[in-house]
């Protein structure tokens, strides 16, 4: 029997009381019955996020959200900065491109984060910069950027601070409304428990001031439609909702709340804690930095002699544990281990337990238990 662990950042293990909830029967998504979910999930994001700014929600993947944010914030021929560091800082470079923008695009060395001064100076040097893109959590390589740093450099300017928080929101801390962060974009399947196929924006005052001046075409990403239908006493969307991933949501939130933020966060430091340990005590060579900072996900270089899809192929087919590759040119060089979302120690045992045996089948010197021991240090300690 093959018992599966998805141990990937996106899409993410579903708790049951998620899945339950979203096999009920449909309900009408223009029925009172809707209005007061949906307000509910609202308010509980706008936890999640920790903000007082309006959370807008499309049925989308993550990148709908991205675009959402580009084509209603800016104009043709804006001037915009990408601070990059991996796969999905590129992608706020390629609808840059789409959209006819006229960006800047600095790219750090992937497995690093952005050097948030940088940002500092290029917002010196070209004071018409109107949107600041960022990655917050760096899923293709680990790092997480510092937001907080970053928040506090580009709010004294006047530009809009634009957050993907895709697989860092519910996982990598992020204070909205504190850090000044205007725009923070995130998606259902990384750490909010739920299946892909919801997307969510906050927006901030400043950057619904320039909300107002983009003339980018838009229409089912109108944040304008959206806030509209979200301000009514009986709050909707502009469109169709993804009423069973809504109510998923709600769950997921709830499970959330129950937890509370504090131990949600901590939880996620511990697991990259234990997984960091584990990798270094096997004797492999971490990717991501070896910090606490990396809560979401932990990126491991693939060892001299070993194949990359092999060893993953054999961690899914014979372990029943789903490891994630490298993209980009980092592709083949490295494996990802995802532990944003519904995870906790069991996962990380499991994991290595998996990821030791398919190690040595594959005749790499391990010593079994080398890496799960290191682990059980860390969860001894700190029992999650
Ligand atoms: C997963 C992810 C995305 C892409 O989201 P989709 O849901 O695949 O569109 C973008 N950015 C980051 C940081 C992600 O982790």
């Amino acid at each position: 029997m093959i018992k599966k662990f998805l141990m990937t950042p996106g899409p993410t293990q579903i708790p049951s009381e998620v899945l339950l909830a979203s096999a009920q029967p449909i309900i009408h998504h223009r029925t009172g019955a809707y209005s007061d979910l949906f307000a509910r999930v609202n308010e509980n994001l706008k936890y999640v996020y920790q903000t007082e700014n309006d959370v807008i929600s499309f049925a989308s993947s993550g990148t709908g959200a991205m675009e959402s944010a580009v084509v209603n914030l800016c104009s043709p021929g804006d001037s915009v900065l990408i601070a990059s560091c991996g796969k999905f800082g590129e992608r706020w470079r390629d609808l840059s491109e789409v959209y006819g923008l006229d960006y800047d695009y600095r790219e750090y060395e992937w497995g690093t984060p952005v050097v948030p001064s940088d940002i500092e100076q290029a917002l010196k040097d070209k004071p018409g910069i109107k949107v600041v893109f960022v990655t917050h959590s760096e899923t293709s390589t680990g790092v997480v950027n510092d937001m907080q740093a970053i928040g506090a450099i580009v709010g004294k300017s006047g530009a809009v601070l634009v957050s993907d928080s895709i697989s860092g929101l519910g996982s990598s801390e992020i204070r909205t409304d504190e850090w000044q962060v205007d725009v923070v974009v995130a998606g259902s399947q990384k750490a909010l428990m739920i299946p892909p196929g919801l997307a969510f924006v906050s927006v901030s005052d400043k950057a619904w001031g320039m909300v107002e001046k983009s003339t980018l075409p838009k229409y089912y990403f109108d944040w304008t439609k959206a806030r509209k239908a979200l301000a009514q006493s009986k709050p909707t969307t502009a469109f169709t909702p993804a009423v069973s991933l809504v109510v998923g949501l709600d769950a997921a939130l709830a499970m959330i709340r129950a937890e509370g933020l504090e131990k949600l966060f901590q939880r996620h430091i511990v697991l990259g804690r234990a997984t960091r340990a584990a990798v270094r005590g096997i004797g492999l060579e971490l990717f991501s930095p070896d910090d606490d900072s990396c809560s979401s996900v932990t990126a491991v270089r693939v060892p001299e002699g070993i194949d990359d899809n092999q060893l993953r192929t054999l961690t899914r087919d014979r372990y029943g544990v789903q490891l994630a590759g490298g993209q980009g040119h980092i592709k083949g060089k490295i494996f990802r281990i995802g532990h944003c979302g519904y995870y906790n120690y069991t996962d990380i045992i499991v994991a290595i337990t998996a990821l030791e045996l398919s190690l040595k089948e594959l005749g790499y010197q391990v010593e079994l238990g080398s890496g799960v021991s290191k682990a059980q240090a860390v969860f001894g300690g700190e029992m999650i």
